[in-house]
């Protein structure tokens, strides 16, 4: 196992807010990031030594980054596979191919998930409309559809309240490769921040209780408040994902925890997740931390928690409140230095603490 070293590069697909406090990770263990993302702001090229600004078909472009790195990691997991593909040729890539072909398609990650025994909401691929009647007479309503990928914080999903809504959800969504989904009458939603280190070392944070508005996520808290078997099985869930994708990283799997404490699989994210931001704040390693020693090949770090907190999103003109969230003196602010404040889109995050119960 070769160890990547303090001093070394390491590469990042995407640039957004994830990419920004991955590099601040890595600058205080004495990494370079070299970014690269399409995009032309750059929240994570702002705070790293190298930008390249390509898309993600470029050969040329992804063979001088390629050059420029020492290992490839990513912020962004709608990366095309034959990129990643094409990297790994000439670099480290962690994590890898698999860990995306399964991710990025949700139809897919379900039945990954289904695969290893875990259970997840009931669904149904649907490709046109005979299909969704076909798969909404077997699944009832209400349902979600929702595209197989490129799907995020609520974007790409159409709630299907009635049977006779069918024909103008498809035209809503778009496209013809989508799944239908059955709701899940769930309690509250828990997810599980976990890395697995390049010798297969396996180590989770504590769970997270989310609550999601409008698809995205509004707050997250720890402690989470579940069933300790439900935390269990949660964190063994996780564990199994990873290995069986042989993942190296940190990763996130969001869960569906019903009233009778049993878990469903919502999603993996291949990447470290919005529900693992309050580790900064209240973790001896925090997420970020913890993947850029995971794909370096170095030792995980510790994750015990030195406090409860609360961490809330800041989405669109709420980032307005900095000044007086600064001034808050049990507020810790984390803004993303994005200049538009278009509705939803995330701007920074605000950690409460409050002394460990
Ligand atoms: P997703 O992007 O699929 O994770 O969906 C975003 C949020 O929508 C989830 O965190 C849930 O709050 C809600 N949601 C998605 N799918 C379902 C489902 N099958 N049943 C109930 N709620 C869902």
């Amino acid at each position: 196992m070769t160890v990547i070293g303090p001093g070394a590069t390491i590469g990042i697909l995407g640039g957004g807010q994830l990419g920004r406090m991955l590099a601040i990770a890595a600058a205080r263990l004495g990494y370079r990031c070299h970014i690269f993302a399409p995009e032309a702001e750059s929240p994570a090229g702002d705070v790293s030594a190298a930008l390249t600004r390509a898309g993600y078909d470029d050969v040329d472009a992804l063979r001088h980054f390629a050059a420029a790195v020492d290992v490839v990691t990513l912020e962004f997991e709608n990366v095309p596979v034959a990129a990643i593909k094409q990297l790994a040729a000439l670099k480290p890539v962690r994590p890898g191919a698999r860990a995306l072909q399964v991710t990025q398609d949700r139809l897919a990650e379900k039945d990954f998930a289904r695969g290893l025994a875990l259970d997840t909401a009931p669904y149904r691929a649907v490709e046109n409309e005979a299909e969704l009647k076909a798969a909404l007479a077997a699944l009832g309503t209400p349902a979600i559809l929702k595209t197989r990928r490129l799907g995020y914080d609520g974007k790409g999903q159409v709630r299907i309240a009635t049977a006779d809504m069918a024909k103008a959800a498809l035209r809503e969504i778009g496209g013809t490769s989508n799944i239908l989904e059955g709701v899940v009458a769930f309690d509250f939603e828990l997810s599980i921040v976990a890395a697995r280190g390049l010798d297969g070392s396996f180590c989770a944070f504590e769970a997270v209780r989310n609550r999601h508005e409008h698809g995205i996520l509004r707050e997250s808290r720890v402690p989470s408040a579940a069933a300790r078997s439900t935390i269990e099985a949660a964190i063994d869930a996780a564990q199994h994902m990873a290995e069986a994708l042989d993942y190296v990283g940190v990763f996130a799997v969001e869960f569906f925890v019903l009233k009778d404490g049993r878990i469903a699989v919502n999603e993996m994210a291949p990447r470290v997740h919005n529900s693992g931001h309050w580790t900064i704040d209240a973790c001896r390693t925090d997420q970020f931390e913890q993947h850029i020693r995971a794909v370096c090949g170095l030792p995980l770090g510790p994750t015990d928690r030195h406090s409860d907190v609360v961490m809330e999103n800041l989405l669109g003109e709420e980032i307005d409140a900095w000044r007086r969230l600064v001034a808050e003196p049990a507020a810790k602010l984390h803004l993303y230095g994005k200049s538009e404040a278009r509705p939803g889109r995330k701007m920074g995050h605000v950690t409460r603490l409050s002394p460990r119960t």
